[in-house]
């Protein structure tokens, strides 16, 4: 078994995590959007040490993925007044309101991102040092594993004693979940954890 990101061949158990797949696909009918949930296959994926603090400097330092951010969204601004200024000199009214949009979806995803780099840089600055490493490592394993089957967008669920700590709704919201996968998750954890 080699490390998902870097695929270094697995030296130790510390970060193997067994996980459950949860396949998610939004359909869309007359109703609106609604959301169809099963839970897939137990996986289990590897993330080697290096992986692991190289996620968890990142975190600590927060500023580099703030950087990628203002570029991603923070570019939405100028362009959202670029499109103000043209569609003000060749008299395209309507248009405007696309270069509003811009600046305002911009603002809001900057702001929102920035938050949650925050948010998650105070989570891993109050962790010891093990804590810290293991959740980076699950990091990796978030943003390195496959995200789609298909049609459907793929979660993952850690097969850990600490998910069976939280109430149900609580899992729903961490993961993502329906409240009726939400119970059938935590059975099955239950169950491969005995
Ligand atoms: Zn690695």
């Amino acid at each position: 078994m080699r490390c998902l990101k870097c695929q270094n061949e697995k030296v130790s158990d510390e970060y193997l995590f067994p996980v459950i797949t949860v396949q998610t696909l939004a359909v869309r009918d007359i109703t609106g959007e609604k959301k169809v949930q099963a839970l897939g296959k137990t996986e289990r994926y590897y993330v080697c040490r290096e992986c692991a603090r190289q996620q968890l400097n990142k975190d600590r330092e927060g500023t580099q993925k703030i950087k990628k951010v203002i570029v991603r969204f923070g570019s939405l601004i100028p362009i959202g007044v670029l499109v103000i200024v043209l569609a003000t000199l060749f008299n395209l009214g309507p248009v405007k309101y696309v270069g509003f949009f811009a600046i305002i979806a911009g603002c809001l995803a900057l702001f929102e991102n920035i938050k949650r780099i925050n948010e998650r840089k105070k989570t891993i600055n109050k962790m010891n040092e093990t804590q810290a490493l293991k959740e980076s490592a699950w990091q990796v394993l978030q943003e390195n594993a496959p995200k789609k089957d298909g049609e459907n967008d793929i979660t993952y669920i850690p097969i850990d004693k600490s998910v069976l700590e939280h109430k149900k709704g609580d899992l729903t919201i961490l993961y993502n979940l329906l409240p009726e996968i939400a119970i059938e998750a935590y059975k099955r954890i239950k169950k491969e954890l005995s």
